[in-house]
């Protein structure tokens, strides 16, 4: 699908409809000690082969897109999803 690198949307800093940067967004890097984590790897790491949550064998193919939208006039970020899963977004 083709979409359009800045869409008019509603920002809630300037209580108005402004012009908006779309980017892709990338999840960062996870805390290697967060509780989460330390959890998970407790209950894995236990014995021969422990697994203690279900994994899925057959996996989704596609992504839902996911966009940063960015206010021209005051910079503040939110985020913007396309409610469908497909396979290839190109931004022009
Ligand atoms: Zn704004």
């Amino acid at each position: 699908m083709k979409f359009p690198k800045e869409k008019k949307m509603y920002c809630k800093k300037c209580h108005k409809h402004t012009k908006h940067k779309l980017k892709e967004f990338k999840a960062g890097k996870g805390r290697t000690l967060a509780q989460g984590n330390v959890r998970h790897e407790k209950n894995t790491n236990h014995g021969y082969g422990g697994r203690y949550k279900y994994i899925a064998t057959v996996k989704k193919q596609n992504k839902t897109p996911v966009f940063v939208a960015e206010c021209v006039d005051c910079n503040a970020k939110q985020p913007y999803t396309l409610e469908k899963r497909m396979k290839k977004v190109t931004q022009e």
